[in-house]
């Protein structure tokens, strides 16, 4: 069973990613490799996973002989735009460009 998908580079951080076709259509940028993941109980899991049949699921990766399944990590968690994001910008809507003085 598998999942279509197309490779591509991202734009942000120019690694390879592969695009995702979710249930409802919309793709989802992912990482180019698999994991294994398991559902924790309280559902929360620290990696959002599609799996093979298009289900965005909360879930943490585990090594195999613990794993409920295998699906693909989103790209999000892992991309510099984001670290990016984190560090510097506050919100604002300044341009990066700082005037003083
Ligand atoms: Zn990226």
């Amino acid at each position: 069973m598998s999942i279509s998908y197309k490779v591509c580079r991202c734009k942000y951080c120019g690694k390879e990613i592969r695009w995702f076709k979710r249930k409802s259509g919309k793709p989802i940028p992912c990482e180019p490799w698999r994991v294994c993941y398991k559902i924790p109980e309280d559902g929360n899991g620290s990696e959002t996973i599609i799996t093979l049949n298009g289900d965005i699921i909360s879930a943490d990766k585990v090594w195999s002989n613990n794993a409920e399944g295998v699906g693909y990590i989103t790209h999000f968690a892992a991309c510099q735009r984001n670290q990016a994001a984190n560090g510097e910008d506050n919100g604002g809507d300044t341009d990066g460009s700082r005037q003083h003085g």
